[in-house]
């Protein structure tokens, strides 16, 4: 195995379903709220596997053109420079388009023949169609988000992937996550983590995003640093979620009651 595999602690079974999927070489879509842990999966599965791994955190200005390559003017030449994902598929790496929902449709349409049995990118600017190296895997992520603003992946688009869901971990494992990630004192990480579940809880708030593992890691961080407990929260926790002053005065005391 590789050395220096990022420090990821299973949640369910994923790691076994990444293994076949790999084996199988089926792109896999990761569905889960932001901080729920899917980079840091795959960035331990990548080592663990040891290939290379790329990582596209697309916007909505992502499009083909930044995944596939540009042709360049050097001099008095124009010359082609592969994107991310033609490197990828040419060198047989792993690719991680995070939040791809997020680009623009013309990427999703360019990776559909590398999601199913052909394994194959057409570059219409080359009028060439390359074939993925073997090792070649396409990851991607998605907020599947059920407020306003998220966008949607077409169903089409959905079916070529294996599929798994990323959730908060239980009580005991995020905890486990906060001292390794944080190394705060397992104390202080079993009360980050009861204050997480709390707020996660109080959906009357109407939060876009609720409290993420990676909110309580930072928390952690800074208490472990020196910065006083409660500043941590409300700076780590509490500010990143709202900038209702209402909202934001009920977690702040929530916080000095828990905290
Ligand atoms: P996402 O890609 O889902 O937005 P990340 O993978 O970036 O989330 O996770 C954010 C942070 O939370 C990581 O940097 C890590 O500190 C921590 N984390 C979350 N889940 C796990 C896990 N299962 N094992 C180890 N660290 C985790």
């Amino acid at each position: 195995m590789a050395e220096n595999v990022p420090y990821y602690h299973p949640v369910g079974k994923e790691i076994e379903v990444f293994t076949h999927a790999y084996q199988n070489r089926l792109p896999i879509l990761l569905k889960g709220p932001t901080g729920s842990g899917k980079s840091r999966f795959i960035e331990s599965m990548a080592c663990q596997l040891n290939k290379k791994l790329l990582t596209i955190s697309c916007h909505e200005e992502t499009s083909s053109t930044d995944l596939i390559g540009r042709f360049i003017i050097k001099g008095a030449e124009t010359v082609w420079l592969d994107g991310p994902l033609t490197i990828a598929i040419k060198e047989g790496y792993l690719i991680y388009l995070d939040e791809i929902a997020e680009a623009r449709p013309d990427v999703i349409v360019a990776i559909h023949p590398l999601t199913d049995h052909r394994r194959e990118l057409f570059i219409d600017k080359l009028g060439e169609t390359f074939k993925a190296h073997e090792d070649f895997m396409l990851v991607a992520s998605f907020n599947p988000g059920y407020q306003r603003g998220f966008k949607e992946l077409k169903p089409s688009t959905r079916q070529r992937f294996v599929a798994m869901t990323f959730n908060y971990p239980n009580a005991k494992i995020e905890t486990e996550i906060l001292i390794n990630e944080s190394k705060v004192e397992p104390e202080m990480a079993k009360k980050l983590v009861a204050l997480g579940i709390k707020i996660r809880n109080l959906s009357e708030l109407g939060l876009t995003e609720t409290v993420s593992t990676r909110l309580l890691v930072d928390a952690g961080k800074l208490i472990q640093s020196g910065l006083s407990k409660r500043l941590a929260v409300k700076v780590a926790v509490v500010e990143p979620l709202t900038d209702d002053p209402q909202i934001l005065s009920a977690l702040n005391d929530l916080t000095d009651l828990m905290i």
